[in-house]
């Protein structure tokens, strides 16, 4: 979201296109404009009966530089500069760097990154308390505020700053659907997220952004800790040698699946139609690639927030999703069930339910969840066919919204297993989401009224 998005019936027209989930970057504007982005998600589903989710992105230990003079200095290379912790105005001689334990953190040879990678300096001495000599290895022009990376620095800061305590209980108070966490460096950061949620009586899920070498490190306990996972390219490849993301991408992608949690396809997607009216071949293939890899979400950025063409992006993009999701090979994973974990019987039947419908050509799976976890799993077995769940849980239709194929619906009158099943295929049959003749598997768990794990599997023929 940004401006761009949020101009007159631009984010309907976006949502028309396709957009399920609409992120706000903490990292830009304050707290009316986010709150303003918010309110339009909330009255555009409310109008028109739509369950589009909000991510509500925490900026994490970012480092920034301060304010330059006039705006823009030109660094050059092999010449040096002082970056200082101390407040002041940007030089070519001297450049604040806004992080207390900067000077600490850093050791002689280590390399600092600013805008994206785009300056290149080498730390060549610590003199004083406050202040470090650095080499421009490579250099261009520099305005103010610009974001800074530090791939072979380990960092103190905090995983939530002060600013992310605040933007969370913002994000809090407005009962988002997602809070994503950037610079995630290990599991921890997670569980304490979620800790706060938790305090705070919010089932609000959380997204772990992959940006770091830590993280890329401590994968398999980020998974097994968060909600979902970003492959957020942007940073990833200045943090990391930039050739190794697409191996990453693929790495992620299938420890996702596996673990049955989503996994959003992050930046630089489209970002030629930031300016242009058609994305380029090589942006094409990147986007049909990651719904080929297995992504259940792609995310846009400038493309939408700034660009010229928010709608035509997501048309665009659409498209490719839609042809790529033409081809067989992406459906049908077969992933299977672990043999005495806890939720084998869940897990079996939701992948048995994808294997029945795979064999009948069943036109859909009608599953009922109160957690989410039964939609989470038979989305990652990718059936080729629709997934409508249905749930007494008002607070994850949105959030399911992220997830790959979920359509969900409330629900909340549990009679008898028998009645609802058929009260639930009437309304399917009104909707016009299934007729007469169209075979559907039901998922649910019976008794019906204990809410427990999914432990049934009814195929049925629509009449
Ligand atoms: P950002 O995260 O846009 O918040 O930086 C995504 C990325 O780094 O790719
Ligand atoms: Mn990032």
């Amino acid at each position: 979201m940004g401006p761009a998005s949020m101009a007159p019936g631009v984010l309907e027209a976006m949502i028309k296109a396709g957009v399920n989930v609409c992120r706000i970057n903490a990292s830009h504007g304050d707290h009316a404009m986010h709150q303003e982005a918010i309110d339009m998600v909330r009255k555009l589903n409310e109008d028109k009966k739509l369950k589009v989710a909000v991510l509500y992105d925490l900026q994490g230990p970012k480092m920034r530089i301060g304010d330059i003079e006039n705006n823009l200095i030109h660094l050059t290379e092999d010449e040096t500069l002082i970056l200082t912790i101390v407040k002041c105005i940007g030089t070519k001689e001297k450049i604040q760097i806004k992080y207390p334990l900067f000077h600490d953190d850093v050791h002689v040879g280590d390399t600092v990154l600013i805008d994206d990678g785009k300056i290149e300096l080498q730390v060549i001495a610590k003199a004083e308390k406050e202040e470090v000599t650095a080499k421009v290895i490579h250099g261009g022009p520099l305005s103010s505020k610009k974001g800074i990376n530090l791939p072979y620095t380990k960092i103190s800061l905090p995983s939530l700053t002060e600013k992310d305590k605040e933007d969370l209980e913002f994000a809090l108070k407005n009962n988002v659907e997602w809070i994503g966490l950037s610079f995630v460096r290990s599991a921890t950061d997670i569980s304490e997220l979620k800790e706060i949620i938790k305090q705070n009586n919010k089932t609000t899920r959380v997204i772990a952004k992959i940006e770091k070498p830590e993280a890329v490190r401590d994968i398999d306990n980020i998974v097994k800790a968060t909600d979902a996972i970003m492959v957020a390219r942007g940073d990833l490849g200045v943090e990391m040698a930039m050739e190794k993301v697409p191996v990453i991408q693929k790495m992620l992608v299938s420890k996702a699946i596996a673990a049955s949690k989503p996994v959003i396809i992050a930046t630089q997607m489209m970002e030629s139609m930031i300016l242009n009216y058609r994305p380029t071949r090589a942006e094409t293939n990147d986007v049909a690639n990651a719904v080929f890899d297995g992504a259940d979400a792609l995310m846009l950025s400038a493309e939408t927030s700034v660009g010229q063409f928010p709608v035509k992006v997501i048309e665009s993009m659409t498209k490719i999703i839609a042809m790529v999701e033409s081809e067989s090979v992406i459906y049908n994973r077969h992933i299977q069930p672990v043999k005495h974990s806890k939720s084998f019987i869940s897990d079996s039947v939701c992948y048995n339910s994808c294997v029945m419908a795979q064999q009948s050509g069943a036109k859909a799976i009608i599953a009922m969840t109160h957690s989410g976890y039964t939609a989470y799993r038979i989305s990652s077995q990718r059936p080729d066919c629709n997934i409508f769940i249905f749930t007494d849980n008002r607070s994850i239709l949105n959030m399911l919204s992220l997830v790959w194929g979920v359509q969900a619906f409330f629900y909340n009158k549990y009679e008898s297993t028998d009645n609802t099943i058929k009260d639930i295929k009437f309304f399917l049959k009104e909707k016009g989401y299934l007729e007469t003749g169209d075979m559907a598997i039901n998922v649910f768990s019976t008794p019906l009224d204990e809410r427990g794990m999914a432990n049934t599997i009814k195929l049925n023929v629509i009449n």
